[in-house]
């Protein structure tokens, strides 16, 4: 039966940001929080995660190209100066500068915090927390627990969230953003078990529902990963921010997508082209392989469309990790071996391993200050109790491209100052608004629509559509026309295709009617979200005439500062998706804009 569900706080996602706000608010004497997941709390995607958490703790140093632990009492190399400029060079100076200085502020606090609640990091011999290399960090700060990172730190805070008292809604997804009058109210959302859908509301609201990978063929992004924050917003009036900006990590596996962590190569794996070439010394000879993703993904790229490539279609590079013996990688990347062994049947103590481009990370999503406070223009005002952090929102310290194990750190930090400033919203007062609108009748009818006799017999307005089809052509779209090399050309081939596919897909039909875990029912409205938001991917990259980060135009292929130094904001309305811009905050004494070289 439909009831209405009232909490104080509402958080949609339970992976690092939405656990992290919900256990410091908690914490903070929040007592009636309510997260909500579309999966198992703990099949997040944040407990995918494999390399590490970046923190300039300074454990480890670099001599003469080897790594040794610096003794203590002597300091290292690292600082959170340097964190903060590779940041800001690795997002090519589109990362807002005061919040990635409030991030690497923060970083080693907060790897400390986990560590006090019991996360078992890997250990240097005398115990302290061991540091890996990563790329376009330009000393090893990845903290991390071999190749289970994501996984031992989802655990740890999802453990303390249970232990403060936080009620999780497992299986649960969210349908609608409530918003009236400017002010959040609450969502709508189906118990997928039951089928039912609720009115769930309360005084604050908190998306923290994740990236939006699986809008292209061949990623690394888990099957939920469908960016149903980012569209449900959009659709309730939030602006989204640079969402052309996608990135796609190097070492996903061949023909699957899966990742092979970039450990791989912070450990020092190699890249070979079929002529056994390591072809990064043409590309970035001082980086080599540990140059940003955005660069080695191109470089790639550029190997396999040159006819470099390896594989029966030619479109593989190879990752060979053999020169690091068997015993390292037994202890430094078992998750990875085992992946490879799954999925490739390779042995990576023997092989190299297949591997091509994958799509990874968005570094677009819902604008936010460092407060996790959602801001709806270029004037950062504040949407009244709605809040959003970690990979659905945009703060935005990654900018034009993610640095790796920025990511775990942003949902980290940036969900732990949500879960304050929610604790303060509610504790200064805020108010329970009254909501009467019909929330649950519009779902209740577009989930109908979908199953509906009268569409099945064709409608009126032909043929019926099924979703899979539709989502398929959509993610070959996208890779095709709007993946890792970009012209306007094929950018407007991509947005005449998803046109066509918005028109289509009003006549999709799910034949399966039943009410408990109908998967096709959700798989339809995911692949409406997918739709939605891709066409605000393609009208960002085809206004933006310049390369920058993660977006590479081969017709505008340098970046333009005087013309581009600017965020995108998409709003959506009756005609369409409508761009403006927003400057980028940049401290011009300390990091004026310089060319980025590696
Ligand atoms: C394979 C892989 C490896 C990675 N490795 C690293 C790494 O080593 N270091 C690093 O820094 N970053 C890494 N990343 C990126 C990083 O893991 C993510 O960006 C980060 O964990 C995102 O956290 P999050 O809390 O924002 O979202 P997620 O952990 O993705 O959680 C999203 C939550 O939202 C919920 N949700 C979504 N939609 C709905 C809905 N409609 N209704 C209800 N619930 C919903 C989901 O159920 C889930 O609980 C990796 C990513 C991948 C895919």
């Amino acid at each position: 039966m439909t009831e209405t569900i009232t909490h104080d706080v509402i958080i949609v996602g339970a992976g690092l940001a939405g656990s992290w706000a919900a256990m410091v608010a908690s914490r903070e004497g929040v007592t009636n929080i309510g997260v909500l997941s579309k999966v198992y709390p703990l099949r997040s995607h944040s407990g995918a995660a494999q390399g590490g958490i970046a923190g300039a703790l300074n454990n480890i140093r670099s001599v003469d190209g080897k790594l040794e632990s610096v003794p203590v009492g002597e300091s290292g190399d690292d600082s959170i100066e340097s964190h903060m400029f590779d940041t800001i060079k690795g997002s090519d100076w589109l990362g807002d500068q005061d919040s990635i200085e409030v991030m690497v502020n923060d970083a080693p606090g907060i790897i400390y915090e986990y560590e006090r609640m019991g996360c078992v990091f890997s250990r240097l011999e005398d115990g302290r927390i061991a540091q890996r290399r990563f790329g376009g960090h330009s000393s090893p700060r990845a903290n991390y627990a071999a190749d289970w990172t994501g996984h031992v730190l989802l655990h740890t805070i999802h453990e303390q969230a249970l232990r403060h008292g936080v009620r999780f809604y497992s299986e649960w997804q969210m349908m609608e953003l409530i918003i009236e009058d400017g002010v959040c109210r609450g969502v709508v959302a189906m118990d997928i078990l039951t089928g039912e859908l609720h009115v769930m509301r309360a005084k604050a609201v908190m998306f923290a529902t994740g990236g939006y990978g699986r809008v292209y063929q061949i990623t690394s992004n888990a099957t939920a990963n469908t960016g149903d924050g980012v569209a449900i917003a959009y659709n309730a009036g939030v602006p989204l921010l640079d969402m052309e900006f996608v990135q796609f990590h190097p070492t996903g596996i061949y023909k699957h997508g899966i990742l092979m962590s970039e450990a791989c190569r912070g450990e020092g794996g190699y890249l070979l082209n079929a002529n056994g070439e390591r072809f990064m010394e043409n590309y970035a000879p001082d980086k080599m392989e540990l140059a940003p993703r955005d660069l080695v993904s191109r470089s790639e790229q550029t190997e396999i469309n040159e006819g470099r490539g390896i594989g029966d279609d030619k479109q593989g590079i190879y990752l060979d990790l053999r020169h690091l013996g068997a015993e390292r990688i037994m202890e430094r990347l078992p998750q990875v071996r085992e992946i490879a062994m799954s999925f490739l049947g390779v042995d990576i103590i023997d092989e190299p391993a297949p591997i091509q481009p994958t799509a990874h990370y968005s570094m677009g999503g819902i604008p936010t200050d460092v407060n996790g406070q959602v801001v709806i223009d270029a004037d950062n005002t504040p949407l009244h109790g709605f809040f959003a952090a970690g990979e659905c929102a945009a703060v935005s310290v990654h900018g034009a491209n993610r640095l790796g194990t920025n990511s775990l750190l942003e949902a980290s930090v940036f969900g732990r100052r949500a879960g304050y400033a929610i604790a303060e919203f509610i504790k200064g007062g805020a108010k329970l608004h009254p909501y009467s609108g019909d929330g649950v009748s519009r779902q209740r009818e577009r989930l109908d629509n979908f199953m509906s006799k009268s569409r099945q017999n064709g409608n009126g307005r032909g043929q019926p559509e099924q979703v899979a089809a539709i989502a398929a052509e959509l993610k070959q779209n996208m890779t095709d026309n709007c993946g890792i090399y970009r012209t306007e050309e094929k950018l407007l081939i991509a947005r005449e295709k998803v046109r066509e596919l918005r028109e289509r897909f009003k006549r999709v039909v799910v034949m399966d009617s039943s009410q408990r875990f109908n998967t096709e029912l959700l798989t339809a409205v995911e692949t409406e979200h997918l739709l939605t938001f891709s066409e605000v991917i393609i009208e960002g990259a085809l206004n933006r005439t310049e390369s920058r980060g993660a977006h590479f135009r081969t017709d505008y292929p340098k970046r333009n500062d005087e013309q581009w130094m600017k965020h995108t904001l998409a709003q959506n309305t009756p005609e369409g998706v409508a761009l403006s811009y927003k400057p980028v905050h940049i401290f011009w004494d300390r990091y004026p804009p310089q060319e980025r070289k590696y």
